[in-house]
C-alpha cells in the first residue's frame, strides 16, 4: 500500500526483508506515515529470530529519493524541521543499532533520506543499472542531511569525501561509489536480491575499499579536522559567494559531529536542518526543483514514442558535435552529416574529449557510445531510417529551408524535423514543407554538454505531438524543455537582450566594465553582461541585435559597440580580446576601450551598485512580464510562469537562490519594480516601457501568488 512498507520473513525464518513502497509507486518518498511504518517493520525484526535484514524496494529502478519536497517546501518554523529530522533519525538510529546483517540492496536511485537509511545499514550493495545512483543532494535545496548523513557519512568515507558528496550535493553512479568506498559491491541488476540475501545470511560481503590513508589519518584527529575545514571553507565561500548558507552549516557539521557522540552529532544537525529549512534561499530552490519536475513531465506522454530514436544531426560543429554527443549517451544511434570533412573530424574528436571527462564511464561504455555515432559527408541512403533530424548547420535562412526541402523529400513521413536556430524564424524555415506539424525548433544553448535547458519553439504549424516528442527526447538526455512561441528572440534570448543592451548603455554613459559587471556579480549571476558579450561573440551579438530591431523596434536598440569592435578585429574570447582581453589567466578589461568607444572618462552621475543592478535586473522583469502577457511562454498563465521563472535560471543563469526571474518579481514586490522602471522609462525613454499593469490581470495575480 503507498505509503507504509511491507515487512516478509524468508520461509525459515532466517532473513527479513523490507520493502520500501508499492510496486506502482514510481518514485518512492519518506513520508512520516511511511518511517512510522517502517519503525514498526524494524521492532518486529528486532524481535524476531532473523538473522539478517534486507532493505529494499519492490521495484528494481526504484529505492528511495528520501523525503517528500513539498513536506519540505511547506515547514515554516525551524523547530518543525527539527522535530522532523529528529524522527528520521530516531528511526535510523534503530536500523543502525539492530545486531544482525543489515543490507541495503539498492536498484534506482537512492538518495536523500534513501541514502542515509542505507548508510544506517551495515551493507550497502548496489546494482550495475543505468538509473542505480547514490547520493546526498540536500544542499541543492538548500538544506543539510537531517536523517544522519553528516553525521554517518563521514565516518563511512572519510571527512574529505564526505565534504565532497554533501556541499556539493552530489549523487554518484554505482562504479563512482565504489571508488568512494559508499556501497561494498557493484552487482548485476539481475543478481541483486539474490546477493542482498546471501550477506543478510551471512556471506561476506565484498571487500569495501579502504579509504585512502591520509583522509583517514586527517579524519581522526581534531588538528586533521581543522585542516580540512580551513580548505573546504575556502572552496566554499568560492562556490557561493555568500549567497547560499546550506554548504557552509553542513560543513560545520560534519566535520564538528566527528567529535561528537551520536546523540549530540545528529541533535546539532536536526536543529541546523530546522534553520535553513525555513530560509528564503531553500524556498526558492525547492521552487526551482518543482519547476524542473513539470519541465520532465512535458514530454511524459511521447517518453516510448522516442526510446532509441534512430537521429540524424546536419551539420557537425559547434552545436551539432555536442548535440550527436548527448544523443549517443541516451543510447540513440546518431548520424551525423557536414559537408566539410574538417568539421567531422572536429565534431568526432569534440565528443570523444567530452567522453573522456566523464570518468564514471569505463573505457568499453565509452567507446560503445562513440561507436553510436557515424560521421558523413553523404548520408541520403541512410536517411529513410531516421526517425528525427536535428539541424545545426550555419545560421543562413534559404540554406536552413534547402536543407529542410532535402531532408523532408528523404526521410519517413512522420520522422520529426527540428532546428537548433538561435534567431531565424522557425515558422520561416518550416514554409513550404510537407506535414508541416511535424516541423519545430529546438534550440540547444552552448556549450551543450554544460546547458541544461531546451528550447522547443512551436512554429504556426506544430502539432502537439511533435512537441510532446521533442520534450521527451530533451528529458531523454538529460535536458529541461520549455515551451515557447515563434517570436524574434524566442523567450530566452528576448528577456536577456534588453538587460545586455542596458550593460552597454551603462558603458556609454561612462560606468566602468568593473562597475557594470560587478553589480550583476553582486546580485548572483554567474557572470556580468559584458563578459557575457565577449563569450557569446560579439559578431553573433551584433546579428542578433538586428533581428531584436527589426522585430520589436527602437526599444531594443543598443549603441553599437559590438560592430565598432568586430570591425577591429575584436570579437570576443573567440578571437582572444573583445570588450576584455582574453589572453592571460582571467579576462582584464580592455584598456584601449574608452579611446575605441569613445566612452566618457566618467559618468555624469555615478550610480551605486545597487543602481545598476536596478537598471540591469528590472529590464529582465519588464521582459518577462511582457512575454507572460502576450502567452511567448503559452497560454495558460501558470505554466507560463513556471516555463519562464526555469528558463532565467537554465537559459540565462538568473541566480537559483534567487528562484527565477518571476519568483523574485513577487518577492521584490511587483508594484516597486513597476514604479521603478516607469521612472526609468521618463529618464531614458523606450527602451523602459513598463509592462502592462492591469490590476486584474490573470498573469499578474499568478506572479504575485494571489
Ligand atoms: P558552426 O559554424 O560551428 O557549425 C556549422 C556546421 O554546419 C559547420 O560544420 C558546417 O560545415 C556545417 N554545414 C554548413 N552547410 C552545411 C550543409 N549544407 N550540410 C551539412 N552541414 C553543413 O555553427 P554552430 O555554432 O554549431 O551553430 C549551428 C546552429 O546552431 C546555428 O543555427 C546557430 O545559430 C545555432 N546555435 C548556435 C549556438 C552557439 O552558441 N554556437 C547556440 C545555440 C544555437
Amino acid at each position: 500500500m503507498s505509503g507504509s512498507v511491507t515487512l516478509n520473513f524468508s520461509s525459515d525464518g532466517a532473513v527479513a526483508t523490507i520493502s520500501l513502497g508499492a510496486a506502482d509507486e514510481r518514485a518512492i518518498t519518506l513520508t512520516p506515515r511511511r518511517l512510522s511504518s517502517f519503525v514498526e517493520a524494524l521492532q518486529r525484526v528486532r524481535t524476531s529470530s532473523a538473522r539478517g535484514l534486507v532493505i529494499r524496494a519492490p521495484s528494481a529502478d526504484s529505492f528511495c529519493v528520501g523525503a517528500d519536497i513539498s513536506l519540505i517546501q511547506s515547514v515554516a518554523d525551524p523547530s518543525q524541521g527539527a522535530a522532523l529530522a529528529a524522527e528520521g533519525q530516531r528511526a535510523y538510529d534503530l536500523l543502525e543499532d539492530l545486531r544482525i546483517a543489515t543490507v541495503a540492496a539498492i536498484g534506482g536511485p537512492c538518495v536523500g533520506g534513501g541514502c542515509e537509511m542505507a548508510l544506517a545499514c551495515r551493507h550497502r550493495i548496489i546494482s550495475d543499472s543505468p538509473t542505480s545512483s547514490i547520493g546526498l543532494p540536500e544542499t541543492k535545496l538548500g538544506i543539510l542531511p537531517g536523517f544522519g548523513g553528516t553525521y554517518r557519512l563521514p565516518r563511512l568515507v572519510g571527512v574529505p569525501k564526505a565534504l565532497d558528496i554533501i556541499l556539493a550535493g552530489k549523487t554518484l553512479k554505482p562504479s563512482q561509489a565504489l571508488r568512494a568506498s559508499l556501497v561494498d559491491e557493484v552487482v548485476a541488476a539481475s543478481a541483486l536480491y539474490a546477493r542482498a540475501d546471501e550477506i543478510a545470511r551471512g556471506g561476506r560481503p565484498g571487500t569495501r575499499r579502504r579509504v585512502p590513508m591520509l583522509d583517514r589519518l586527517l579524519s581522526s584527529n581534531p588538528v586533521g579536522r581543522s585542516l580540512i575545514r580551513r580548505r573546504a571553507l575556502r572552496s566554499v565561500r568560492k562556490q557561493t559567494k555568500g549567497f547560499y548558507p546550506a554548504p557552509l552549516m553542513a560543513l560545520e557539521r560534519v566535520v564538528d559531529g566527528m567529535a561528537r557522540p551520536r546523540d549530540e552529532g545528529l541533535d546539532r544537525e536536526a536543529r541546523a536542518l530546522g534553520e535553513l529549512i525555513v530560509t528564503p534561499v531553500s524556498k526558492a530552490l525547492v521552487h526551482i526543483f518543482f519547476l524542473t519536475e513539470a519541465a520532465k513531465g512535458l514530454g511524459k506522454k511521447a517518453r516510448k514514442d522516442v526510446e532509441g530514436a534512430s537521429a540524424l544531426v546536419v551539420g557537425a560543429g559547434t552545436m551539432g558535435a555536442g548535440i550527436a554527443g548527448a544523443l549517443a549517451r541516451a543510447g540513440h544511434p546518431v548520424i551525423v552529416k557536414d559537408t566539410s570533412d574538417e568539421s567531422l573530424k572536429r565534431g568526432k574528436a569534440h565528443v570523444s574529449k567530452e567522453l573522456g571527462k566523464l570518468k564514471y564511464l569505463s573505457s568499453f561504455e565509452r567507446a560503445a557510445i562513440g561507436n553510436r555515432i557515424d560521421w558523413l559527408q553523404f548520408a541520403s541512403d541512410t536517411m529513410a531510417r531516421s526517425s528525427l533530424v536535428i539541424e545545426a548547420v550555419f545560421e543562413d535562412m534559404p540554406l536552413k529551408k534547402r536543407i529542410f526541402l532535402d531532408v523532408a523529400a528523404r526521410v519517413p513521413h512522420d520522422c520529426i524535423l527540428a532546428s537548433n536556430t538561435s534567431s531565424l524564424s522557425v515558422s520561416e524555415i518550416g514554409q513550404g514543407l510537407p506535414n508541416p506539424s511535424r516541423f519545430v525548433g529546438m534550440h540547444f544553448f552552448n556549450p551543450v554538454e554544460k546547458m541544461p535547458l531546451v528550447e522547443i519553439i512551436r512554429s504556426d504549424k506544430t502539432s502537439e505531438e511533435s512537441i510532446a516528442k521533442v520534450a521527451a527526447l530533451a528529458t531523454e538526455i538529460g535536458k529541461f524543455p520549455i515551451v515557447v512561441n515563434d517570436v524574434p528572440g524566442f523567450l530566452i534570448n528576448r528577456i536577456l537582450i534588453p538587460y545586455l543592451n542596458e550593460a552597454v548603455f551603462l558603458l556609454a554613459e561612462g560606468h566602468s566594465i568593473e562597475a557594470i559587471d560587478g553589480a550583476a556579480l553582486a546580485f548572483g549571476m554567474p557572470m556580468g553582461p559584458i563578459r557575457l558579450l565577449d563569450e557569446v561573440g560579439l559578431d553573433v551579438a551584433a546579428h542578433v541585435s538586428k533581428v531584436m530591431v527589426a522585430g520589436y523596434g527602437s526599444r531594443m536598440a543598443v549603441p553599437n559597440f559590438a560592430e565598432k569592435l568586430v570591425e577591429i578585429g575584436r570579437l570576443g574570447r573567440k578571437s582572444g580580446g573583445g570588450f576584455f582581453d582574453h589572453g592571460g589567466k582571467v579576462p582584464v578589461p580592455w584598456g584601449g576601450l574608452r579611446a575605441a568607444l569613445g566612452l566618457p572618462a566618467q559618468p555624469g552621475a555615478l550610480l551605486n551598485s545597487g543602481e545598476i543592478t536596478e537598471r540591469l535586473v528590472f529590464h529582465l522583469v519588464n521582459e518577462a512580464m511582457k512575454c507572460l502577457a502576450e502567452g511567448v511562454a503559452g497560454d495558460d498563465p501558470q505554466l507560463a510562469v513556471k516555463q519562464i521563472d526555469l528558463g532565467t535560471v537554465m537559459g540565462i543563469g538568473f541566480p537559483p537562490f534567487r528562484g527565477g526571474v518571476l519568483y523574485f518579481a513577487r518577492e521584490r514586490g511587483l508594484d516597486y519594480i513597476h514604479e521603478r522602471i516607469t521612472a526609468l522609462e521618463r529618464e531614458f525613454g523606450d527602451r523602459y516601457s513598463p509592462f502592462q499593469r492591469a490590476p486584474l490581470s490573470p498573469s499578474s495575480a499568478i506572479v504575485e501568488g494571489a
